[in-house]
C-alpha cells in the first residue's frame, strides 16, 4: 500500500468533479492490482475500482473509502484466430486499433466511447446499435481473493447495466480481462465504419467535460429529444450547463460543483415528469 499519492477524485473523472477519498491507487500491473484488492479484502476495507471515470459523478464531500484506478495498468492485447483478449485497462479506441491491424470487426462503433474494457462491460456500454456484450465470450473476474473465468451466459446484464454496478464497496467483483469473438473483415471497411460513426458523434455531441448522457433512452425513445422538447438546452447553474448541442449532456465549464450538476439533473428529471409523466432512469452513476 506504498504508492498512495492522490486523494482528489475529480482528477480521475471526465466531468472533473469529486471530493477527496482515503487515497487513490494506480497499480501498473494486474498482479499489483490484485495484491491491493486482496490486502483490502482481507480486512474488509471499502474501495471502488474505476476505469477512465467517464460515467461517474462523485459528490464533493469526503468519500470514506479508497479508489483504485485501472488506467495505469499495463494494457495487454492478444489474438488467437478471431478471438481477442484485452485487459480491463485497454480503452475502446486501442481495442479498435488492435482489431483493425488484425482485420477483425466488432469495435469500430464502440471505439467512439471514451471508456475502457472494464468500465464498458460494467456499465453495459453501447452505441449505434452495438453493445459491448454482443461479441463478449467470457471474462476473468477477481472476487474476494480468487480469480475465475465467467462465461457471458452466466453474466447478469441489460441495457446500460450489469451485475458489476450492484457492487458494494466491500469485496466487489472486479473485471480483470475479457475475451471477444470477432468477425474477419476488410480493414478498409472497418476503418470506414469507424470514421463514419466518429464523425456522426462529433457532429451531434458537444466537446467539453462531461460524463456522456445523463439519462438512458426509454424503449428506443431518445431522452435527449424529450429534454430538448422541454426547452432545456443552455440551462445553466454556475459553471454547469446543459449543452446547446445535445440536451442530454451536462458540461462542466470550469469549476462546477456536484450540487450545480445535481441541480440540473433534478431539473431535467422534474421537467420530463411534468410534461410527459415519464420517470427517466439515470445513465450516469451518482456516488453521493
Ligand atoms: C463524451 C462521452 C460520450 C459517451 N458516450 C457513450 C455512449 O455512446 N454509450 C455509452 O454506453 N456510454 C457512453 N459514455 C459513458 C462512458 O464512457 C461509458 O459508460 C464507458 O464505458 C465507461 O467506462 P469507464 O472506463 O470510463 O468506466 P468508469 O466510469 O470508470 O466506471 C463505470 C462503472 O464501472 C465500474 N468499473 C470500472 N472498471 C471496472 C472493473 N475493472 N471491474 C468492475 N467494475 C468496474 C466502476 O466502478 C463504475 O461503477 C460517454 C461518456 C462521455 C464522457
Amino acid at each position: 500500500m506504498k504508492n498512495k499519492i492522490y486523494k482528489k477524485i475529480s482528477e480521475f473523472t471526465s466531468i472533473g468533479v469529486g471530493g477527496e477519498c482515503r487515497g487513490i491507487f494506480l497499480p501498473e500491473t494486474t498482479e499489483k492490482f490484485i495484491k491491493i484488492m486482496q490486502d483490502f479484502d482481507k480486512q474488509s476495507i471499502p474501495y471502488k475500482v474505476i476505469g477512465n471515470g467517464t460515467n461517474l459523478l462523485f459528490s464533493d464531500e469526503f468519500q470514506d473509502y479508497f479508489v483504485i484506478s485501472t488506467r495505469k495498468i499495463a494494457k495487454k492485447m492478444s489474438k488467437r484466430n478471431n478471438y481477442v483478449t484485452f485487459s480491463s485497462s485497454v480503452n475502446l479506441f486501442d481495442a479498435y486499433n488492435f482489431c483493425l491491424k488484425n482485420n477483425l470487426s466488432g469495435f469500430e462503433k464502440l471505439a467512439s466511447i471514451p471508456g475502457n474494457i472494464g468500465g464498458a462491460i460494467a456499465s453495459g456500454a453501447s452505441c449505434y446499435g452495438v453493445s459491448i456484450f454482443d461479441n463478449l465470450k467470457n471474462i476473468s473476474i477477481y472476487h474476494n481473493g480468487e480469480v475465475r473465468t465467467v462465461s457471458i451466459k452466466q453474466l447478469k446484464k441489460s441495457y446500460h447495466s450489469s451485475c458489476f454496478l450492484e457492487n458494494t464497496f466491500i469485496k466487489p467483483k472486479i473485471i480483470l480481462s475479457a475475451k471477444f469473438e470477432l468477425q474477419v473483415n476488410n480493414p478498409c471497411t472497418i476503418q470506414k465504419t469507424y470514421l463514419n460513426y466518429i464523425s456522426k458523434r462529433i457532429l451531434t455531441q458537444p466537446y467539453g467535460r462531461s460524463f456522456g448522457c445523463v439519462f438512458k433512452n426509454i424503449n428506443g425513445l431518445s431522452a435527449g429529444k424529450l429534454l430538448d422538447e422541454c426547452g432545456l438546452k443552455g440551462l445553466q447553474k454556475n459553471d454547469a450547463f446543459i449543452s446547446d448541442k445535445h440536451a442530454n449532456f451536462i458540461i462542466n465549464k470550469s469549476k462546477a460543483s456536484f450540487n450545480d450538476i445535481y441541480f440540473l439533473i433534478q431539473t431535467m428529471e422534474n421537467k420530463i415528469k411534468e410534461k410527459y409523466n415519464i420517470t427517466l432512469e439515470k445513465d450516469v452513476e451518482i456516488i453521493k
